[in-house]
């Protein structure tokens, strides 16, 4: 699955050639992905200028001309690449990957004004376009109930006070709650914690005062929250197999992982006196230190 930042990086390798350019033609080879596509998609596509690319959670948001936005999603393996028209006889967006390469599953090609081609390709077709009115995007089920950003504004120390105020739950499972935090992915909880030096397993609840002020230990997992997910935007995304970047490049955060799969392996914190153990918290994986995570 992309997380959220192989989704940010695919908006930030896609914003040069899609935004402010006009698509002159929309390609749409199947009817289907995870969802029907829309109807008379190709039709509704061609002609419209891309106003600006934006990103809620993991969904790509392709904001047109008008009061349209089509939504898009990468499933497990879905990616774009680009071409550009040989401008000084050089292509980019050459993958890495050989099933992104196999034109049997490019899907959706759009050609922009800008002079790419951007070809949607998805050999696992869990991802999905849809199309819904600018104003009605709020109220659309996908982001009805989302959390506050990991990247905005909106995720503060205060914030998560009162949504975490009383919950039982552990720590982990509510950072991975979409109604809290959107689109926070395990990989970056689990990391998170170990920087913030916090178990995955205590309540939630108990980052919160009985008056329902963040204590020092909330104030402390706020940033690097944060931190966690600017850094992996930074490096391209974590995956190494099927979330290319558009460029083609991969994304190479995994190389940073302090515990994230390193089950076994010394604590980069605690040193060689300590290892990473893994524990399975609501069907996932959770990878921490139990020595300096409290
Ligand atoms: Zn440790």
């Amino acid at each position: 699955m992309p997380e959220l930042p192989e989704v940010e990086t695919v908006r930030r390798g896609l914003i040069p050639v899609m935004e402010g350019a006009t698509i002159l033609a929309a390609e749409v080879k199947r009817p289907d992905l995870r969802f029907p596509l829309p109807e008379r998609f190709a039709e509704r596509l061609t002609g419209r200028r891309v106003a600006s690319l934006g990103r809620r959670a993991k969904y790509l948001l392709v904001d047109l001309d008008g009061d349209e936005v089509v939504i898009m999603h990468l499933g497990m393996s879905g990616s774009f690449r680009i071409a550009q028209a040989a401008v000084g006889g050089e292509v980019v967006g050459d993958f890495h990957h050989e099933r992104s390469r196999d034109a049997a599953h490019d899907h959706v090609v759009l050609t922009l004004s800008s002079g790419a081609t951007v070809t949607y390709n998805d050999p696992r077709r869990f991802g999905f376009m849809l199309m819904t009115e600018r104003r009605a995007l709020a109220e659309h089920p996908f982001f009805a109930r989302l959390g506050v950003e990991p990247t905005g504004n909106d995720l503060s120390a205060e914030h998560l006070a009162m949504v975490l105020r009383g919950k039982a739950a552990p720590l982990k499972a509510a950072l991975l709650d979409q109604s809290i935090i959107a689109g926070l992915g395990n990989i970056y909880v689990c990391e998170a914690l170990h920087r913030a030096g916090l178990s995955p397993q205590r309540a939630a609840g108990t980052l919160v005062t009985k008056g329902g002020e963040p204590t020092a230990r909330l104030e402390r997992l706020v940033p690097v929250i944060r931190e966690v997910i600017a850094e992996a935007i930074e490096a391209g995304g974590s995956s190494l197999r099927d979330h290319a970047q558009p460029s083609g490049q991969l994304g190479y955060f995994q190389h940073s992982f302090h515990v994230y799969d390193r089950e076994g392996e010394t604590c980069r914190r605690c040193g060689d006196r300590h290892i990473v153990r893994r524990i399975v918290q609501s069907g996932r994986s959770t990878f921490y230190c139990p020595a300096c995570q409290r």
